[in-house]
């Protein structure tokens, strides 16, 4: 510990109603870190609603002593931007940072924010001026780090109900992703500026969980980790329901960690887990095995957010995901053979793929081979909420600066754009096609009136249809 003691708030939202794959025990083990520390902290959950978090919070500023004194606010991927203002004129010196996030759009300068790494943040909080990098853990869970996340929540708001979010619980494997593809090497950046930037370099164009800290770790340690978390897990919550391992290639330590949870008597447990496409195509992976050790223990498999992300190569290759639609349709595929061979094991039953369907590259080429692939593959069984899909972008992601070189980043929001959607505001962008605007709108508007997959689609097939009759704008 430095030598100050913080007070520290630190934040996390619940959309009622809505079911969250993310669990928030990252913000759980910051808020440990933090007393284990020394210093005081607490957590709140904050019920998001188109009117209440604000209220609720201004509320809560007012009322609670704490909240005048505190000397740092830590929210958890999202903040709405009235939060920030409440606060600053009640608390004006408080440090308020946002945690596992990027920056969001037009977010003021005061606001810090820490994209990954529970010791990143801590560090953050305790030296605000210190620039050194901050060498992360392979794993998120090491047994030379303090393990004491911090469970009760302090409810605000109506709509945030009481006691623990109602997120699946995640067992944390590594830190960061061990899928490194430069790039800056890949021909769809060429000329971009990264800044030279590890953080920007690698890995997948549009995501945030890339991190410079190791992927490293031993099976052993690997295991050990997630038993760990796992035993505390139960004591507190016997039946547990799905677990998410989160893990950015979990098939390499599966195996080892479902022998131990049959010499450990674990039973009945379902594991969310979403390794990499060509991971799950990996000739090194022992299915047979795996499958032997999961029923023996009585462990379902959910592959619930394989990152299929599109189904058109170009569009693949800007997200730099390393993978070819080829390989999507065989992932896919092998999937399904999988649940008809062993349903007893494996499941893809809660539909969350990661899928990205409009990007602002995005062409009507790119609309009709994913509308013909979308539909001759079924893929409503793999995920849902189709029409949401669209490319978000933070400045520190690669894809950001791709758009910024195509001069396709807007200065404001765009009528109909809702802001984050649940993650911290993005930074809205324009389509490099009119057309494809046009098809966009049309699939949003069938959204907003409640459509389901079919009709997604068939609002896409139409609004293609339309699109390619319009006359290129000039
Ligand atoms: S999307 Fe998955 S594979 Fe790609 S960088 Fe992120 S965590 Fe790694």
């Amino acid at each position: 510990m430095t030598g100050r003691r913080l007070k520290v708030a630190l934040f996390e939202a619940a959309a009622p109603g809505r079911g969250d794959v993310f669990g928030s025990e990252r913000l759980s083990l910051l808020a440990g870190d933090l007393r284990a520390g020394g210093h005081r902290a607490s957590v709140h959950v904050l019920g998001l609603g188109p009117t209440t978090e604000a209220v609720s919070f201004s509320r809560w500023l007012a009322a609670d002593p704490f909240a005048r004194r505190c000397d740092a606010v830590v929210f958890y991927r999202t903040v709405p931007p009235e939060l920030l203002e409440a606060l600053r004129r009640v608390n004006p010196s408080c440090r308020v940072l946002l945690f596992e996030s990027g920056r969001p759009f037009k977010a003021p300068a005061w606001l810090e924010t820490v994209p990954s790494g529970r010791l990143a943040a801590l560090r953050r909080l305790e030296r605000p001026r210190s620039a050194a990098p901050i060498p992360e853990p392979a794993l998120y869970v090491p047994a030379d780090l303090p393990f004491s996340p911090v469970l009760e929540r302090v409810s605000i708001g109506r709509s945030s109900g009481s006691g623990r979010r109602a997120g699946v619980p995640e067992l944390l494997g590594r830190l960061g992703c061990p899928y490194r593809k430069s790039v800056g090497l890949n021909p769809a950046f060429r000329g971009v500026k990264l800044g030279g930037r590890v953080f920007l370099d690698r890995g997948c164009s549009m995501c945030l969980f890339r991190t410079a800290g190791g992927s490293r770790a031993s099976e052993a340690d690997w295991t050990g980790s997630i038993l760990r978390q796992l035993r505390w897990l139960l004591r507190l919550r016997p039946a547990p329901g799905r677990l998410r391992l989160c893990d950015h290639a979990p098939l390499d330590f599966l195996g080892p960690l479902l022998s131990r949870l049959r010499a450990e008597g674990f039973r009945g447990l379902t594991l969310a887990v979403d390794p990499r496409v060509d991971q799950l195509l990996s000739r090194r992976v022992d299915w047979a095995g795996l499958t032997r050790e999961a029923r023996s223990s009585g462990t379902r498999l959910d592959f619930t957010c394989v990152g299929f992300e599109n189904f058109s190569q170009p569009e693949l290759d800007r997200l730099n995901k390393g993978t070819t639609v080829a390989q999507n349709i065989a992932a896919l595929r092998f999937l399904r053979g999988l649940r008809a061979a062993a349903p007893d094991v494996f499941t893809h039953e809660s539909a969350a793929a990661g899928f990205i369907l409009f990007t602002p590259w995005t062409t009507l080429r790119d609309l009709e081979t994913n509308l013909r692939l979308l539909r001759a593959l079924d893929f409503h069984e793999f995920r849902r909420d189709l029409a949401a899909a669209r490319l978000r972008l933070y400045p520190e992601l690669p894809v950001y600066h791709l758009a910024a070189r195509d001069g396709l980043l807007l200065d404001s929001a765009p009528e109909g754009w809702a802001l984050g959607s649940g993650y911290a505001a993005d930074h809205p962008w324009r389509f490099a096609s009119g057309r494809t605007e046009a098809a966009y709108a049309a699939v949003r508007r069938t959204a907003e009136a409640g459509g389901r997959f079919g009709d997604d689609l068939a609002a896409l097939e139409l609004a293609l249809r339309q699109a390619r009759a319009r006359r290129p704008a000039a």
